[in-house]
């Protein structure tokens, strides 16, 4: 093969934070000079804060969702181009806790991705199984379904996007998937990117990463590097991350 595909590790803020504590957390980041590729994707509120911070920095950001409509009479949604108009390089849709808190389907999913490259961002596109269905036997399934529609975009917006397999049962668990777990899954995905003509499409590992695990996860041929929820908020175990 003839790509290669950078390591990237990206924040995952979720709803945390204040001004306060984010001016010290981004300013501990500011001077990252690593090799891997590091972001952060902050609350909507404080995407100036980040852009200010971060700008001229080798730390871009994003936001952790977007709307599938480009603009209108949607109270609350913020659109791509808002996101764009940031400086936003990045954009998480369909994290776990969307789907399971805020009904995102596999479609409205899709769409938010359509929006989000149309906006010149990269789209984050999170899958992921629940231990339920793991149990059952349904990873592959499982994955199939939410990937079916993304995949149907084609190549031109396939070869714009990131994936990032976050089985549900890992994240904030302090339980992280093995390496060879994930690798298993990682493995399935990029078979399906392969199929789809778009190989070099990172996939990312998510769910109770830490400084401790990061090296580990990272050996496996598939994982590409890591979307880092509570880990993120802590600058050196972030940092630490992101050298493993
Ligand atoms: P966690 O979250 O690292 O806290 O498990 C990961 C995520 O939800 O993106």
């Amino acid at each position: 093969t003839d790509f290669i595909r950078k390591r990237l590790v990206i924040g995952n803020w979720k709803m945390h934070g204040t001004s306060v504590q984010n001016a010290a957390l981004l300013s501990s980041l500011g001077d990252y000079a690593g090799s891997a590729e590091l972001a952060v994707c902050v609350p909507f509120p404080y995407l100036a804060q980040a852009s200010q911070s971060l700008e001229g920095s080798a730390i871009s950001w994003g936001a952790q969702d977007v709307s599938a409509h480009a603009q209108g009479a949607y109270t609350g949604e913020v659109s791509a181009a808002m996101l764009a108009d940031f400086a936003c390089r990045w954009v998480l849709v369909g994290h776990s806790e969307r789907r399971a808190y805020h009904g995102e389907t596999d479609a409205l999913v899709a769409d938010k991705t359509q929006a989000a490259i149309g906006a010149g961002l990269t789209p984050v596109v999170c899958i992921g199984e629940t231990l339920a269905e793991r149990e059952a036997g349904r990873l592959q399934e499982v994955m199939l379904r939410q990937l079916d529609q993304v995949l149907a975009l084609g190549g031109d917006a396939l070869s714009r996007i990131v994936l990032a397999y976050e089985p549900v049962w890992a994240i904030g668990t302090g339980q992280s998937a093995t390496p060879e777990l994930a690798q298993e899954a990682h493995a399935f995905i990029r078979a399906q990117l392969e199929r789809a003509g778009q190989p070099q499409v990172r996939v990312l590992y998510g769910g109770s990463v830490n400084a401790a695990n990061a090296a580990s996860l990272f050996e496996m041929p598939d994982i590409d590097g890591a979307l880092v929820g509570g880990a993120s908020l802590q600058a050196q175990e972030f940092l630490r991350i992101a050298a493993s």
